[in-house]
């Protein structure tokens, strides 16, 4: 070993050194937090966060201090009959039970090796394990892609994808996951950086495919991680709308952003070996684009989201490129995007069908307010709207303040027409007749906190719902949002309005009033097909999207099923210098959580929130003489989401009676605290069990005075 080398090992020794202390006091804090939990004493993965070491010393010193016998003799002194019917297995296993219901919510996503038996998984169908994964060899000329986000979990978003070359990465798009209802108080994730950050020098340059938040949305939170120095490439609407998004943190951060045209067919040498090119495509969003990495074992073509129409609003998909690049350099691997592929045939519809018809509710309902709720990133939509009302004279207001950001982004990137004079101002719209009005709006999914339902309620500033209204949903459902959406409805209709939902033509004869943006069945085998990739990789879906889309191309374009890969979160995919892909590894991917106020949520607060939801939680707290060890007065007890107090006195009587036998009980063996607590809490944890069929979170708390 080289002098250099030894200093360089003796440094990280150091650091590693310094740091231990840290990472230790880390763990305690976390375990302390998780009282209940699955993260503490007991708890399944109490594994997971205890340090061996610290296990086994601890063991020692009890040794040392008490011996074995003695300690079990003296828990025996301290035991109270409970009087109970329900055995103590009966509450373990409900417990266990519990803990699996928490664990299988709280971790949807992506952890570990996924399960994953596909006959595409690339290893056969047969599940891949940890010791296989060590023994495979990565080939170092092979060209690595991997997803980080956006492939096989139980929702669509968090799209990233990593493509390396030997000391070189590009990274595209940075997107978030709405959470969901089954992780309460999250509101989305994104994806876990830390591969990137280990190797954050070999990354070169940032593409971006769209402005959807599930392609952007977690800029904010990952772009500040890197060299600011690294170009971030995307269209004229994309980096506006990731602009707008950064320019709400404290410290703005200086970030090379690159305005890429894609008509104008511009490579960018972004390093020595990769090559890059946006390709203009058609979605629900301006400024989107395909992209094409050329790389030294070939090209790849991300497709991002897309859609095929006959007649585009706007420029039609760069078709002519995209037969150039297939016919004179060839796709060797396609990752291709799964959103629809389960709905049969292929659009039926333009986004002109729908300016028109909703052009056709403003004459059908020309007395009234036209209030027309869409996605507020459908630029189009928004530009076939303003058309629509200003030929009838009505003039438009946008509410929402992601609907105000859109638009003026597009302002600003040209990426929309406004007729003269048609936008006003909420404040001034109210003004108007109402059969000059027409407002656009968020809240299409029946988000609570959303303008709709706070027109329905009366708590928006300006509009209050009335029987002469109109309202459009320009939309459909996200699934999952269903619910919602009927509550909304319901709310308007009882208001007396008029409701008009896309994909119920038969009960107002208006229709259709959307468009997905994303390819159908038919659309996806006719593309791929006129692509002709070598190799094929399914991607942005869920399992069963990817699934289907893989078998779409085996059974359908005839790609061999040999050069089709299902992938997950953290799968290491690589192009070979013979152009042949295969996997070989997995890197560390995981879930960051955020509120509403984008602070980050930790998982295991996560699993508590799901664990008090369902079962509550109950704190008593003694106060102890601290040199008799006598009760001091009665324990307070208190009681959330678990049973109302006043209603369960017979209970508490039981419990007080408990606690004080407990405490006189233990005076004589005057045990540890944590002993006594932990006594404490299973204890109590079993006379609730058996009166009310539950096990809340129960906090002893204990006080000497
Ligand atoms: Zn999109
Ligand atoms: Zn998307």
């Amino acid at each position: 070993m080289n002098k250099k080398e030894e200093e360089r090992r003796a440094r990280l020794l150091k650091m590693r050194a310094e740091r231990l202390p840290d990472i230790k006091k880390q763990f305690e804090e976390a375990q302390k937090r998780n009282f209940n939990s699955n993260f503490g004493p007991g708890g399944k993965d109490e594994k997971l966060v205890k340090p061996k070491a610290a296990t086994k010393a601890a063991k020692k010193t009890a040794k040392t201090a008490t011996p074995k016998t003695k300690q079990k003799a003296e828990a025996e002194k301290r035991k109270v009959n409970l009087s109970v019917s329900t055995k103590k297995g009966e509450m373990v296993h409900h417990q266990r039970m519990l803990s699996q219901d928490v664990n299988a919510q709280a971790t949807q996503h992506i952890i570990g090796i996924p399960v994953n038996k596909s006959r595409y998984n690339g290893y056969n169908g047969e599940q891949i394990t940890n010791a296989k994964l060590k023994s495979m060899r990565p080939d170092p000329d092979a060209v690595k892609i991997i997803p980080i986000g956006g492939v096989g979990e139980f929702g669509i978003g968090k799209n990233m994808t990593i493509i390396e070359y030997k000391s070189e990465m590009i990274v595209v798009d940075m997107g978030v996951l709405f959470a969901g209802e089954d992780y309460p108080g999250v509101n989305y994730m994104i994806p876990d950086i830390k591969y990137l950050e280990d190797n954050r020098e070999k990354v070169k340059a940032i593409l971006f495919t769209h402005a959807h938040l599930d392609h952007i949305g977690a800029c904010r939170h990952l772009l500040p991680h890197f060299n600011p120095l690294t170009p971030i490439y995307g269209t004229d609407f994309t980096i506006g709308m990731i602009k707008k998004q950064m320019s709400e943190l404290e410290d703005v951060p200086e970030l090379n952003y690159q305005v890429v045209q894609p008509l104008e067919h511009q490579k960018y040498q972004v390093s020595e070996h990769f090559n890059v090119e946006f390709i203009h495509t058609l979605h629900s969003i301006p400024g989107n684009a395909a992209i094409l990495v050329r790389t030294p074992n070939g090209t790849i073509y991300l497709s991002g989201d897309w859609r095929h129409e006959e007649h585009p609003m706007g420029i039609q998909t760069d078709y002519e490129r995209l037969d150039e690049i297939a016919k004179t350099e060839g796709i060797d691997l396609m990752l291709n995007e799964s959103t629809n592929i389960d709905s049969p045939g292929r659009h039926p519809h333009s986004e002109y069908d729908v300016g028109e018809n909703l052009g056709r509710v403003m004459d059908h309902y020309a007395n009234g307010r036209v209030i027309i709720s869409c996605f507020s990133s459908q630029i189009s939509r928004i530009e076939l709207i303003l058309k629509e009302a200003a030929a009838r004279g009505r003039k438009v207001a946008f509410s929402g303040f992601s609907m105000i950001n859109n638009v003026e982004v597009a302002l600003r990137a040209k990426s929309i027409k406004v007729p003269k004079d048609t936008i006003v101002k909420m404040e001034d719209i109210v003004k108007l007749p109402d059969e000059k009005v027409c407002i656009v709006c968020t809240g299409s999914q029946g988000e609570m906190n959303a303008v709709l339902n706070r027109m329905v309620t009366g708590a928006h500033k300006y509009i209050k719902i009335k029987a002469t209204d109109t309202i459009v949903f320009s939309s459909n459902p996200i699934p999952g949002n269903e619910p919602h959406v009927v509550g909304t409805v319901d709310g308007l209709l009882r208001e007396g309005a008029q409701v008009i939902q896309n994909g119920k033509t038969h009960l107002t004869n208006i229709g259709p009033l959307h468009l997905s943006g994303h390819a159908y069945f038919e659309d996806h085998v006719e593309f791929v097909t006129r692509m002709h990739p070598t190799n094929y990789m399914p991607y942005h879906g869920e399992f069963y999207m990817l699934e289907h889309n893989a078998e779409m191309a085996e059974n359908v374009v005839g790609i061999s099923r040999d050069r089709i890969l299902v992938a997950d979160d953290g799968d290491i995919v690589e192009l070979t210098p013979k152009k042949k892909i295969k996997k070989c590894g997995r890197i560390h991917v995981g879930n960051k959580l955020y509120d509403d106020a984008d602070q980050p949520v930790h998982e295991a607060v996560v699993k508590d929130r799901i664990h008090i939801s369902r079962e509550g939680i109950f704190v008593i707290v003694l106060t102890l003489n601290k040199k008799t060890g006598h009760l001091m007065k009665t324990p307070d007890i208190v009681s959330r989401a678990f049973i109302y107090l006043d209603n369960s006195e017979e209970l508490i009587g039981k419990i007080r009676h408990y606690l004080c036998q407990k405490t006189d009980k233990s005076i004589s063996t005057d045990p540890e605290m944590k002993v006594l607590k932990e006594e404490i809490k299973e204890d109590i944890t079993h006379i609730l069990f058996d009166a009310t069929g539950h096990t809340p979170i129960v906090i002893p708390v204990i006080n000497k005075v």
